[in-house]
């Protein structure tokens, strides 16, 4: 109405067309943030890197953002680069600028929705159809110039079934350190991106197998490379199916549980060694929690309510083991349920703890919990 031009675009398009039902939708526009914000009222402008527009419509936020020409056409200005790596994204273009700076060719589909058809400058309708995964131009550039995109071809090419295009796949292991840049902030979102789109599993093998998996829990990674005994990854993988399934459900998943179960082990070899040396097996994991953590918050910064969730779990645990005394109060505590569901994925994966589980189980059972 405002005679702008506007457009669907990346996930949004991308799923329809492969008969996925879409997350949410982006809109790419040539009105420039200010003018988006002037057309509607449920409006916010984000973000430093990129300048975005948020519409609330009803429940959902709407993401706009204005055609942006690739950094590289204008070497002044809103755009900047520092050692190859994009720092600032706000150069603005038309849509066949911003075609180039999109990721991959089948997240760089526009649909026109004053027409109905799909504008394709990349050849992405031929790579979905080929179920394959390609980046649009030099696969090291644009590495270079955003290094979580590696990440995000592990997450697509994972979530969608695709193949990760050999010209894609190849720098991918030179290139990986250069994801020990990026700020910790964006990781932890990337993070979350990863493990709570409903395919945690395929993602998490897919991500230790390009060795990427390090850059999100070194901790945990390094473990899995020298566990002689296969319960760390047993375990996790179990935790992972047991998020993609509550997901796929319906049901929520507090990133707090995953934290706590892609840190356990980790958290287990420390409060291993404080207790060789004398500590009681509380404290022992209560300092070792704490080390976890703040180790772990140095590669994925998380709010605070996440990294306090892991450790109530982790304490539960703890206090779970206390059977018949003052069960009450544990039963009580805000994370028990957590907690208990904590315990029974430790129990799939093979400690013997059934007779604890069937213990909380019948307890919940007696005093039903509102
Ligand atoms: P999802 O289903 O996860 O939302 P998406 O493809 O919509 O997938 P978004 O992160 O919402 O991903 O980004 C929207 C679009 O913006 C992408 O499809 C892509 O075209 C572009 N984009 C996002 N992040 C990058 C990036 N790091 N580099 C280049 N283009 C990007
Ligand atoms: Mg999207």
């Amino acid at each position: 109405n405002a005679e702008y031009k506007a457009y669907l675009v990346g996930g949004g398009v991308r799923d329809i067309l492969l008969g996925r039902e879409p997350k949410d939708f982006d809109v790419v526009t040539d009105a420039k943030p200010e003018q988006i914000r002037e057309l509607f009222r449920n409006c916010r402008l984000i973000g430093r890197r990129f300048r975005l527009a948020h519409v609330r419509f009803g429940d959902d936020i709407i993401e706009v953002s204005t055609f942006r020409a690739p950094h590289h056409i204008s070497d002044q200005g809103e755009g900047h680069v520092e050692e190859g790596r994009i720092i600032r994204d706000n150069v603005y273009g038309d849509i066949d600028d911003d075609v180039w700076r999109r990721d991959f060719t089948i997240n760089a589909l526009f649909y026109n929705i004053a027409d109905f058809s799909i504008v394709d400058y990349v050849g992405g309708v031929k790579d979905l159809e080929a179920g394959q995964l390609r980046l649009i131009g030099d696969p090291v550039q644009r590495y270079v110039e955003d290094p979580v995109r590696m990440l995000r071809a592990i997450r697509f090419a994972s979530k969608l079934g695709l193949r990760i295009h050999p010209e894609a796949e190849h720098p991918i292991s030179e290139y990986a350190g250069l994801l020990e840049e990026i700020p910790a902030a964006r990781l932890f979102e990337e993070m979350l991106k990863l493990f709570m789109g409903g395919c945690a599993l395929q993602t998490f093998e897919s991500l230790r197998h390009y060795n990427l998996f390090k850059y999100l829990f070194p901790q945990t990674d390094q473990l899995l490379d020298t566990h002689e005994e296969n319960y760390p990854h047993t375990f996790i993988m179990h935790a992972l199916k047991n998020t993609d399934q509550r997901l796929n459900e319906g049901n929520s998943v507090t990133p707090g549980f995953l934290l706590a179960a892609l840190l356990w082990e980790p958290m287990r070899v420390h409060a291993d060694e404080h207790i060789a040396h004398g500590l009681s097996e509380m404290e022992a994991v209560q300092l070792a929690g704490d080390t976890v953590i703040s180790r772990q918050i140095s590669t994925t910064s998380m709010p605070r309510r996440f990294t306090h969730m892991a450790r109530d779990i982790w304490s539960l645990q703890v206090r779970l083991k206390r059977i018949k005394k003052r069960s009450i109060r544990v039963l009580m505590h805000p994370k028990f349920r957590a907690a208990y569901d904590f315990l029974l994925l430790r129990a799939q994966a093979g400690e013997p703890l059934d007779e604890l589980v069937d213990y909380w189980t019948e307890e919940q059972i007696k005093e039903p919990l509102a």
